[in-house]
């Protein structure tokens, strides 16, 4: 399974397996705990990722203040 998450610090919006506990981002070099952060969208299959993180990244600069809220 995979998911789109974004990065706590930079809001750097990427692609991960969601077995992973952890991932660096790439952006800000941050070690983002799967966990602990909220996943956006979930798919089995990879070569959707592109066009979900597109979306997300979308979502994430129109949202409220209060989604940023993690
Ligand atoms: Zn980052």
């Amino acid at each position: 399974m995979l998911g789109v998450i974004s990065c706590p610090k930079c809001k750097n919006v990427c692609g991960i397996s969601l077995e992973q506990k952890s991932k660096k981002c790439i952006k800000c070099d941050y070690l983002i705990k799967i966990k602990k952060v909220r996943i956006w969208v979930k798919t089995k299959e990879r070569s959707n990722l592109p066009e979900l993180i597109k979306k997300v990244r979308e979502e994430i600069e129109n949202a409220s203040p209060n989604i940023r809220d993690y």
